[in-house]
């Protein structure tokens, strides 16, 4: 039988150990209450437009190739950058802004910006997806993908196995998750959805698919990878979910900003369509975490926001939203500490309590403000 004292001694000394494996295992600090994530990706869109709306000097038939400039004034121009944003990105400030984070303000003091040297698509989708750079991947060439995705590992995850999908705009898409090695499912440009012998709202979205005019080349809009990927996500439940859009950039290169704006706006609606889709389903509703970010910026007005690459400055640099029951509700982050893009593929597995930078050395650690216990 203990008394009071050794009591106390056996107390403080379970607490002292407690506390040195939580120092020494800070994902142990608190259990992540996420059993999905999606991650999010709208292809070339600035943080400038995310955090301070539609720039006026691009509001024009000059710089910005608009067609209708008092039309998109009137949709988009505000007198305040938070008035401005909220007009054009209403979901990602009116809900990920007050329940979730939004990093990468660089007037505020929040950093954030790929590694690849590149500032084009392969390279970033690449960097976000396994946790790091690849210098040979050094072009947007259609070449499977020698490194693992960090979609790959978890698929290969107790629980996780059969659980993964991927839904990509882009054409690209196989290559970089490599399809024939990978193990789950991906849908990438034109290719119909699966399943439409039993929903028939992706029959639907099969047919218009394959009779619309792609004007964007080999990459359909992105309101069909949008419903496509929201009926998948009722229809499978996958775990582990991916999507990226495309627009922004498509019309970014075609210098109209009309278009990129609109495309910004529409992509802002369709996370809200999946968010809400998600809160309606029980296997989703509260336990689910969205990560958004982009694979590259692109440059400054008056002519290089049209374009990034090596040769373009500041489009290395990118921003990155998240939700969900694990990451604190801190809003617009300033004065923070900075991130990178190679982060984004540990932050993914650590929202569902996985190692995945203790198991793949060359990745970079999670961005820890994202996840429970930072602070
Ligand atoms: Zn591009």
């Amino acid at each position: 039988m203990f008394d009071l004292k050794s009591l106390k001694t056996l107390a403080s000394g379970l607490a002292a150990s407690l506390c040195s494996l939580l120092l020494a295992h800070p994902s142990l600090s608190a259990e992540p209450k996420t059993e999905n994530v999606i991650l999010l990706m709208t292809d070339g869109l600035r943080w400038q437009e995310v955090f301070s709306g539609a720039e006026e000097s691009l509001i024009s038939e000059e710089a910005g190739g608009v067609k209708d400039v008092e039309n998109l004034r009137a949709k988009f121009w505000r007198d305040t950058p938070a008035a401005r944003r909220e007009a054009l990105l209403p979901f990602i400030w009116g809900t990920i802004g007050r329940q979730g984070q939004i990093l990468g303000n660089r007037e505020k003091g929040s950093y954030g910006q790929v590694t690849n040297g590149m500032h084009f698509s392969y390279p970033g989708y690449n960097e976000t997806l396994t946790g790091f750079a690849d210098p040979a991947i050094d072009s947007n060439d259609k070449i499977p993908n020698k490194n693992v995705t960090v979609f790959e590992w978890l698929n290969r995850q107790d629980g996780l196995h059969g659980k993964v999908a991927a839904f990509g705009v882009w054409d690209c898409f196989p290559y970089i998750f490599n399809r024939d090695r990978c193990g789950f499912y991906i849908n990438a440009g034109f290719e119909p959805v699966p399943g439409e012998d039993k929903n028939p709202r992706i029959a639907a979205i099969n047919e218009l698919k394959a009779n619309t005019n792609p004007v964007l080349g080999a990459e359909p809009q992105d309101s069909f990878a949008i419903y496509s990927a929201v009926e998948y996500l009722k229809d499978h439940k996958p775990r582990v979910f991916f999507l990226s859009l495309n627009e922004t950039d498509s019309w970014g290169h075609a210098g109209r900003y009309d278009l990129y704006l609109n495309a910004a706006h529409k992509a802002d609606a369709g996370i809200k369509l999946l968010w809400e889709t998600l809160q309606s389903i029980p296997q989703y509703r509260d336990k689910t975490s969205i990560v958004l970010t982009v694979d590259h910026g692109r440059g400054d007005a008056p002519v290089d926001w049209k374009s990034h690459g090596q040769k373009v400055p500041k489009s290395e640099f990118i921003w990155l939203a998240a939700i969900g029951p694990d990451t604190a509700p801190l809003g617009e982050r300033a004065n923070c500490d900075p991130f990178t893009q190679s982060q984004v593929a540990a932050t993914v597995a650590a929202l569902l309590g996985k190692d995945y930078a203790g198991a793949v050395p060359q990745a970079a650690k999670p961005i820890a403000d994202l996840l429970p216990a930072s602070k």
